[in-house]
């Protein structure tokens, strides 16, 4: 059995590591759960999976959990941050899953990989402030690197073993690959008036049609940041240049991602919208596990339809393209600007088109620069949330 640890284990992306687990009560030993503050969500998850490590990044949560655990006589550790870096460096685990939303996200993810872990990735937004740094680390420790998103799942799974085996630097020409066409549903917002995107609340903007994941990344879904987020990601991922990657809505969300060969072949993964999927799949490693997702019925679908997206209503989407070929100087500060965007979204601080202009207007404060150090990555993340946070508090008008 491997020793499994579950970043961000009380959200969407935990919530479905923890039922794949339950599927396959004998594949791994959930041996650390850690999240941000939910005490009793943790304590209930601790009851049940008994892991030997626990971890709050709150304090007061942290001391809390403690105590509830102290009650229910169960003797799982609560450790504090700094234990949790030296646990995801230690022989205790095996394999991580990523999931932590956003930027925070960054040194644990970071330290399983240095550790040369098997790394289940879901949290991109790692990948995208680091892009470069990131894929030399996987490179150096030998960490085992596999995709978690839906869309980058499927491209993994319709490449070939030798591209698989040297994900982070593959050679897509070579291996016959014309274009990687990521998918996506085009959110909720698809076909709604653009006159009315005003008015647009974060309760709409949230139900995403076809998938359910966290407040984040659903509010990204509707703007298509998180496309955009996922281009950035599939560039490192698969090493691949312009001419390699192409964004195709598919409403339907039943093809999760293609790869188009020279030779007119397109391959792809299919299934129901369901997050299980692509996790079952890195955790089953070379085998296929039960996941408790339904096979796909092609009869109850009528359509399969595919667009181009419309950058008039897809601007973050178009921002992040752009952001991808100026450097990781602008993929930091696209990430964090986005990230206070989407909050002060959700807190109705600012409206659904203002989440675009924000991360316009910081990334036309940047200056290019070279980044060879996290320190120096974690700067341009600290300048590009304080740039954020004082557009926003000037007051926007759209
Ligand atoms: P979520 O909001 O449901 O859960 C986030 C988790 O991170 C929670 O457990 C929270 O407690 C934890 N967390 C937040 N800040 C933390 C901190 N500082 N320290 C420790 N834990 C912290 O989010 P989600 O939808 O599960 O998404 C998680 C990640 O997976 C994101 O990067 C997202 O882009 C990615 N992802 C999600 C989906 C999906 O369907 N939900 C699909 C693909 C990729
Ligand atoms: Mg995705």
């Amino acid at each position: 059995m491997k020793n499994l640890a579950v970043l961000g284990a009380t959200g969407s992306i935990g919530d479905s590591t923890l039922s794949v687990c339950r599927q396959n009560p004998t594949l791994y030993n959930v041996q650390f759960l850690y999240a941000a503050s939910n005490v009793q969500k943790m304590l209930a998850l601790c009851i049940e999976f008994t892991p030997q490590y626990v971890a709050l990044a709150n304090t007061e949560a942290s001391a809390q959990l403690n105590k509830q655990l102290q009650d229910h006589n169960l003797t799982c550790q609560v450790l504090n941050e700094n234990d949790v870096l030296a646990l995801l460096g230690s022989e205790q685990i095996d394999s991580v899953m990523a999931a932590i939303v956003g930027a925070a996200g960054l040194k644990t993810t970071l330290a399983a990989v240095h550790a040369g872990k098997e790394i289940f990735l879901a949290n991109k937004e790692s990948l995208v402030m680091s892009g470069a740094l990131f894929i030399e680390a996987v490179k150096a420790s030998g960490a085992k690197l596999w995709p978690v998103d839906s869309e980058h799942n499927a491209i993994f799974q319709s490449m070939s073993a030798s591209l698989q085996e040297t994900i982070g630097h593959c050679d897509l020409k070579e291996a016959g690959v014309s274009k990687i066409l990521l998918t996506g549903s085009g959110g909720p917002f698809l076909n709604k008036d653009l006159g009315e995107f005003s008015d647009i609340t974060p309760a709409a903007a949230i139900k995403h049609p076809n998938w359910s994941m966290g407040p984040k990344i659903s509010i990204d879904s509707a703007t298509m940041m998180n496309k955009g987020l996922e281009y950035i990601e599939a560039k490192w991922l698969f090493n691949a240049n312009k001419e390699q990657l192409q964004v195709i809505i598919h409403p339907q969300s039943v093809i999760h991602s293609m790869v188009q060969y020279q030779d007119g072949s397109v391959i792809s993964q299919m299934g129901n919208p369901d997050m299980r999927v692509p996790i079952a799949h890195v955790m089953g490693g070379e085998k296929r596990i039960k996941s408790g997702v339904d096979n796909f019925d092609f009869f109850s679908t009528n359509d399969f339809s595919f667009v181009a997206p419309d950058f008039n209503r897809y601007p973050c989407l178009k921002l992040a393209i752009d952001a991808c070929y100026q450097g990781q100087h602008a993929t930091t500060t696209l990430n964090a600007a986005n990230e206070i965007a989407v909050q002060a979204f959700l807190d109705e601080r600012i409206s659904f088109p203002a989440i675009a202009v924000v991360v316009e207007e910081v990334l036309n404060q940047l200056t290019p620069q070279k980044i060879s150090t996290i320190d120096e990555l974690l700067l341009i993340d600290k300048i590009a949330r304080q740039s954020a946070a004082d557009i926003i508090n000037r007051g926007i008008t759209c």
